[in-house]
Formats: C-alpha cells, structure tokens, sequence
C-alpha cells in the first residue's frame, strides 16, 4: 500500500472575475514541508493567503495557467509586498512561470518601477519551455487548454507517485484529459450552469465528461460565477463521472 502523500493544497479563491465575500479569485496554494507555490494568483488571494497563517515570503513561485486579470491581479501585490523591510526577506528570489511570463513582468515593471522587484532580488523567469520539468520536491508537467492561446493546466507529481492536476481555464480538452490520465486529485474549473454559454469554459455535464475520460480518482469543481451557485451541479457531473466530487469553498485544505 502507497503510503499517503504529506503533500496538500489549499483553495485560495474558488471564484472568478467576480470577487464576492464568498469567493475570492483563482489561486491554489501548493505545499510540500516547506516549500509552497501558487498556481494563479487571482484579486482577493493574498487576503485568504493572509488567513491561512501564511505571508508572501514563504512563497516559492507562482505558475500561471493564464493572464486574465482574474488570475493574475494580486502579482503586483505580492511583489510589492516582499519589498516591505517589516516581513523577513525571502532565502530565494521568486519563481515566476507562465507562457507569456516574460512580457507580463516586464509589463508590470513598466507600470510599477522599481515597487514589483523584491528585497530579495528580481524575479526568476520561466516561459515553460519544456513540457516536462523537476520543480522544488515535483514533477511538473504542462499542457496547453482550451482557453486562450497561451492558458495551460499543471500536473504535479511527487516521487511517491501521488498526483495533482489544477486545471486553470479551459473548454473541453483532449489534452487536459490526457494530461488528468489517472491522476489522484483533478482541480477542475467549471464556471457556468448547463448548458455551457461559452466553449472556453466547462459547465457540470462537459466538466464531468472530461473527469470521467481522464479516469481522475476525485475530482474538485471549482471556479464558480455567481449564477452556477444556484444551479445543481452534482447533477450534471453525475450524468456521467462517478468517483468523489468536492465543491470547493476557500481555503478548502486537502491532502492529494
Ligand atoms: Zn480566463
Ligand atoms: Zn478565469
């Protein structure tokens, strides 16, 4: 028997552009002992990070599935706030990774200045060039989704062979099954009620197809507008994905 992971993560934000007290925008806290990254970094992130016990010094970096403000509004923050004399300086210079990860920063140089470089020393860019690479304790794999033209998923895999997959954005996607094949735990956005109004984003009944082609053992929904809050998702999930759903709330903590 597989001894059980002592990796987890934690929902920062299961919402969306729309920040309610409910629901912050998407950002997953991923933790192994004591190194953490995020994957998004959504508006509304680093108050939830804040309520977990943890500050931005701890992070080791930040993956982006994509760009869109909902996703990546808090960066700014967050670098800012690894400038403040009053929190410990950060061991390493964050981690920055994300297709289109270069301009991005470069951008926000040229809005912010000197005020998004840290005490610790300019950020590290990754543009996500290898499909496949070794990340801190993990495996990191990535695909492109069905999104934007730059948005990708993350697979992350410990040695012990235990499996995370955050999904970003996306619509229906082969390689994102592929990429989910068998994996322990599928983070998997799903945005609106059936019948899905937009074909870059999943609802219940496309979501669970895709959970139920990629074999996923269990499977948390997350990425909620406000008018799927009122539709019944287990509904459109269970027409055809029959493992373990969870709904996710913020801060939801999970092992993988
Ligand atoms: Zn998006
Ligand atoms: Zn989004």
């Amino acid at each position: 028997m597989i001894a059980s992971s002592p990796d987890w993560f934690i929902i920062l934000g299961s919402g969306t552009g729309i920040v309610t007290p409910r629901r912050a925008a998407p950002a997953v806290l991923i933790g192994s002992e004591k190194f953490l990254v995020l994957v998004d970094c959504g508006p509304g992130c680093l108050l939830r990070l804040s309520q977990t016990g943890l500050d931005v010094t701890k992070i080791a970096a930040v993956l982006f599935s994509h760009f869109h403000v909902d996703h990546c509004a808090d960066l700014a923050p967050l670098l800012f706030a690894r400038r403040v004399p009053e929190l410990p300086r950060a061991e390493q210079p964050l981690v920055l990774a994300g297709l289109g990860m270069t301009n991005h920063y470069a951008a926000l140089q040229g809005l912010h200045g000197q005020w998004v470089e840290p005490l610790e020393g300019p950020p590290t860019l990754i543009e996500l060039q290898e499909a496949c690479f070794d990340f801190g304790p993990w495996q990191i794999e990535w695909t492109r989704t069905t999104h934007t033209p730059s948005s990708v998923a993350y697979r992350f895999e410990t040695s012990s062979g235990h499996s995370l997959v955050i999904s970003g954005d996306t619509g229906p996607s082969i390689a994102l099954e592929q990429l989910a094949r068998d994996v322990d735990t599928l983070v998997l956005e799903c945005a609106f009620p059936d019948p899905s109004p937009y074909p870059t984003h999943l609802s219940p009944t496309t979501a669970g197809e895709l959970a139920t082609a990629a074999g996923c053992k269990r499977l948390v929904l997350t990425h909620f507008y406000p008018r799927i809050e009122s539709s019944d998702i287990l509904q459109g999930i269970n027409k055809s994905y029959r493992g373990p759903v969870i709904l996710a709330e913020d801060l939801l903590t999970l092992g993988w």
